[in-house]
């Protein structure tokens, strides 16, 4: 028995059809987790879908009443990525739900995963990327709404930006200049009680990157050796400026060296180490951490597999086997 859950529901699944986005990965994960004796039937919880009042902590009452009501425009259902559906709506209430429910394990028990979420392209008024709505925000602003916590850091390691994570919580949309140079840290003024990491691909989707309060913008092609460092340096400078009473992992799979969406040269191995350097720094600190899987579009579907049951593995590791 793990000694700490797993949040999932076999209804993560996106109904979007045939798409990169692998939304079969979810519940393959599942299976090989419980296949291969990491996780037990006992350690897995089944969220209940965010209510649209949580929702509405972070989504504009205009965007959520288009998505309860199917009136978006043709250009926003382009710009989502995503074919809109009554079911995808349900799909992504449930994802939120599920990392509402991870924020609170993670307070209990120091560590919770949740085997799905993590669509952090999408913005309080439209969605992006593949993304519909900001689950680990709603879950951010849950847990701040009951008191729960005050504060917390998001640290996203999806190869892509965090460009939604950092509009939401710098309440600036629009305020960023162009990006700096590459693989240079730039730690923007706070203005917010959530301090947002990203370390990503700098030449890659989103073209537009808004300010994080620190952001990574990673050379093409970077190594497991030079991305650790990164990440140790980030985290490192992140923890300096505040003390968060929760961090919000985004644990990407797309900073691997096959995969189709991204420009990185991470190694299987290399991510693991990165989800055990995450899980290392949280637990020494005394930071509750709670995880998202976000993005991951290897060329073989085995590996994104693999890349996610591994942050599983690494929490196992690091916060031992009850
Ligand atoms: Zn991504």
């Amino acid at each position: 028995m793990l000694p700490f859950k797993l949040v999932y529901s076999d209804d993560y699944f996106l109904p979007i059809g045939s798409h990169v986005f692998p939304a079969e990965k979810y519940k393959r994960i599942h299976d090989r987790l419980l296949a291969n004796g990491i996780a037990a039937a006992s350690d897995f919880v089944c969220p209940r879908p965010a209510t649209d009042e949580d929702v509405l902590l972070v989504h504009t009452p205009r965007y959520v009443e288009k998505l309860k009501t199917g009136t978006l425009s043709a250009r926003e259902e382009l710009q989502m990525e995503v074919p809109y559906s009554p079911e995808l709506v349900r799909a992504f209430w449930l994802a939120a739900g599920g990392s509402i429910l991870a924020a609170d394990y993670a307070l209990n028990d120091g560590v919770a995963i949740s085997v799905g979420g993590g669509f952090h392209h999408a913005f309080p008024d439209h969605g992006e990327g593949f993304c519909m709505i900001h689950d680990v925000a709603v879950a951010i602003r849950r847990m701040q709404a009951d008191e729960k916590i005050s504060t917390a850091m998001t640290v996203d390691c999806d190869v892509h930006q965090g460009n939604g994570t950092a509009v939401i919580f710098a309440g600036a949309p629009g305020a960023a200049g162009p990006p700096g140079p590459a693989n240079q840290a730039r730690v923007h003024k706070q203005t917010s009680n959530v301090f947002t990491i990203s370390l990503h691909q700098e030449n890659n989707y989103p073209a537009f990157k808004p300010p994080s309060s620190l952001d990574l913008n990673l050379p093409d092609g970077i190594g497991d050796a030079d991305y650790l460092a990164c990440l140790g340096n980030a985290l490192s400078l992140g923890l300096s400026k505040v003390k968060p009473e929760l961090i919000c992992y985004v644990a990407g799979a797309d900073p691997y060296r096959e995969d189709q969406l991204g420009g990185l040269s991470l190694t299987i191995e290399g991510l693991k180490e990165r989800d055990a350097l995450m899980f290392r720094i949280a637990k020494g600190e005394g930071i509750p951490v709670m995880v998202t899987l976000a993005g991951g579009y290897a060329h073989k579907l085995e590996d994104t597999i693999t890349i996610h049951c591994n942050t599983i593995v690494a929490a196992k590791e690091i916060f031992g086997v009850r």
